[in-house]
């Protein structure tokens, strides 16, 4: 198949349709149509195969995971998604996995309604990247600079699970049931777009946790001007994980690996109650770690005794 050919078959063809987007794929530009009053966020995320997930990787996963990154620095906003454009790079025009990526990509896109306008494909090393694109009220903004000493930090779902998957993966490690839902954390992780959605109404900080829970908690702080005290044996692990590891965390790792894209947020005092409900409400799971203190930095603490961090968290570079 030609270039053109790639894209009339797989792109094109969206699965979303959207009112919004008056021109989708097929000309220079896409054009789209916004809904008045609203702001845009906009964001992009690249993924590079054997960098950012195993070569071994499977094509579905690969498609899920690119838009899930992506969906996640929305929520993050507390943004509604709409538009994504997806820049590929292959190193051959193999159908099959196109196919499969689409696949992986499209169930997700279904998920959150986003329709995909455009892209840019290219032959080379395989490398995905999305620019996403959502809809965000002025006042509901959820930013990262937001932290005031006091508050309490929470964290969506469970922390951990990829940093497991992750080390399966690279040691090839037979999966067990609970291994294997480690991988699919891994794979296919949740974006949280319904938690930042409703997190909007309390002008809260929040972050999404790519890099790892102190690297991304710090980057609040930093924004913020404040530091922090976490309690790490508050932090939430999965049944799965527990089970893992036999009910000895790896603290250590489990606070400086990335790739949970779990959200962490800061809450005023007298605001826990109202978000505690909110999110009960919506049968989401939320967890109280830490609190924002004055200073700098965070103090990690384990069972109120001071815990020494020996890394930080990812960094390219
Ligand atoms: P141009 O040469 O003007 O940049 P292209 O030939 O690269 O346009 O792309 C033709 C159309 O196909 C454009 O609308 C572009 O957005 C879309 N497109 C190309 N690659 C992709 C892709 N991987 N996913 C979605 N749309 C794509
Ligand atoms: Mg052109």
């Amino acid at each position: 198949m030609s270039e053109f050919d790639l894209i009339n078959h797989f792109f094109k063809s969206t699965y979303v349709q959207r009112d919004d987007v008056l021109l989708g794929i097929g000309d220079d530009c896409a054009i789209l149509s916004p809904p008045p009053g609203k702001l845009l966020a906009v964001s992009t995320d690249t993924l590079i195969s054997g960098v950012h997930f195993p070569e071994s990787t499977s094509a579905d996963d690969v498609g899920y995971k690119s838009l899930a990154v992506n969906l996640s620095d929305l929520a993050a906003m507390g943004a509604q998604p709409a538009w994504a454009n997806l820049a590929i790079t292959l190193p051959n025009a193999n159908t099959d996995w196109l196919e499969r990526f689409m696949q992986g990509f499209n169930e997700l896109a279904k998920k959150h309604n986003v329709a995909l306008v455009g892209g840019d494909t290219t032959k080379g090393a395989l490398s995905i990247s999305i620019n996403i694109t959502g809809f965000v009220d002025h006042h509901k903004i959820l930013k990262r600079n937001a932290a005031k000493k006091g508050d309490l930090i929470f964290v969506t779902g469970t922390i951990g699970d990829a940093y497991l998957g992750l080390k399966a993966v690279l040691n090839n490690l037979n999966l067990n049931e609970h291994l294997a839902y480690c991988v699919k954390r891994l794979n296919r992780p949740t974006p949280r777009v319904e938690t930042g959605r409703l997190l909007g109404e309390f002008s809260l900080a929040a972050i999404d946790i790519s890099d790892g829970l102190i690297a991304d908690l710090n980057h609040i702080c930093q924004s913020s001007g404040v530091g922090a005290i976490l309690d790490i044996e508050k932090i939430p692990l999965s049944e799965s994980f527990v089970q893992c590891t036999n009910n000895l965390p790896d603290w250590q790792s489990i606070l400086t690996a990335g790739d949970d894209y779990e959200l962490c947020f800061t809450c005023a005092e007298e605001q826990i109650k109202e978000v505690q409900s909110k999110m009960l409400e919506h049968n989401l799971m939320i967890s109280c770690i830490g609190r924002i203190t004055d200073g700098s930095g965070i103090t990690c603490q384990l069972n109120s005794k001071e815990f020494t961090l020996n890394q930080s968290g990812y960094n390219h570079f």
